[in-house]
């Protein structure tokens, strides 16, 4: 007699379909330090070449599109906070949308907001300034805030609503510095101006190892990455912005460092190959899950 799966019993149905999906975290560790991206967001944005590219045709930028596997009607935006333990210090750089995503993601990866010593700001685009503040109150109620003084001086001239309400309230706690200070031991900024006026990016070095927290200076890992010169709607000064790509983006891949890009694709970490004219992305795999022992 034939065995049939359904009979006897009452009718199953299918599994749910679930959506999309990943973890809010990712931690690694580099000397004595760990280090944790948090995706305090992720969305689709349409037409990327009205962002990426403004200096080049629709052909070039479907040949460039089309040669990374890239659709070019449609990008996946991410939005990628990075939180580092010291050891003395939780230091979190820059805060995503708003207060709720972020600390939701940073439940996650076990952490509280008033365990966070010290709030770094990169720059003041809403993306990243958007969770300092929960309503009318701090969101990270023990922190102090490090940010350029460039950025904040150029900020506080612009008459932006998003400065004034996220940003002023916390200025008289926060320390002002410029490139090369030093935020915590083994925490430098390094100046990366041009995406906005004071942009900086962040050295972290624990045990001989190096890591870039390097923000926006890069906004797509192959439309900034592969071509480094096309100019990006988001940069305020495009021609420097195009510049200090290209002084970075040839740091990283000379030296060997891995860096952080906050909008780079989730989980956010990648090595940078020199490729022709431009460089190429490579994501990291278990380099740094293994530690020198
Ligand atoms: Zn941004």
């Amino acid at each position: 007699m034939p065995f049939t799966i359904a009979s006897g019993g009452a009718a199953r149905a299918a599994a749910p379909m679930m959506g999309m999906g990943m973890s809010k975290f990712n931690r690694v560790g580099l000397g004595d330090f760990e280090v944790t991206t948090i995706l305090a967001g992720t969305m689709p944005r349409p037409d990327p070449h009205s962002i990426f590219g403004l200096n080049v045709s629709a052909e070039t930028f479907e040949t460039a599109s089309k040669a990374a596997r890239l659709p070019t009607d449609v990008a996946q935006f991410f939005f990628t906070p990075t939180v580092v333990n010291t050891g003395n210090e939780l230091i979190l750089f820059d805060t995503g949308l708003n207060a709720e995503s972020t600390t939701a993601a940073l439940a996650e990866a076990g952490y509280t907001p008033d365990q966070v010593d010290i709030v770094v700001i990169t720059h003041m685009h809403g993306d990243h300034i958007g969770g300092l503040m929960n309503g009318d109150a701090p969101t990270y109620p023990n922190a102090r805030y490090v940010t350029g003084s460039a950025e904040f001086d150029a900020w506080a001239k612009m008459e932006n609503e998003n400065f004034e309400a996220k940003v002023r309230p916390l200025a008289e706690q926060m320390t002002m510095i410029g490139d090369g200070d030093s935020v915590a031991t083994g925490v430098t900024a390094m100046a990366a101006f041009g995406h906005t006026p004071g942009h900086m990016t962040y050295m972290l070095e624990s045990n001989g190892q190096q890591l870039v927290v390097a923000a926006d200076f890069a906004n797509h890992y192959v439309w900034s990455l592969g071509y480094p010169d096309w100019e990006v709607k988001f940069d305020m000064d495009k021609a420097a912005a195009a510049q200090t790509r290209r002084r970075i983006l040839g740091m990283l891949a000379a030296d060997g460092i891995p860096f952080i890009g906050y909008h780079m694709p989730w989980p956010g970490m990648g090595y940078v190959e020199a490729a022709g004219d431009g460089f190429r992305y490579e994501p990291t795999s278990y380099q740094l899950m293994i530690q020198a022992g």
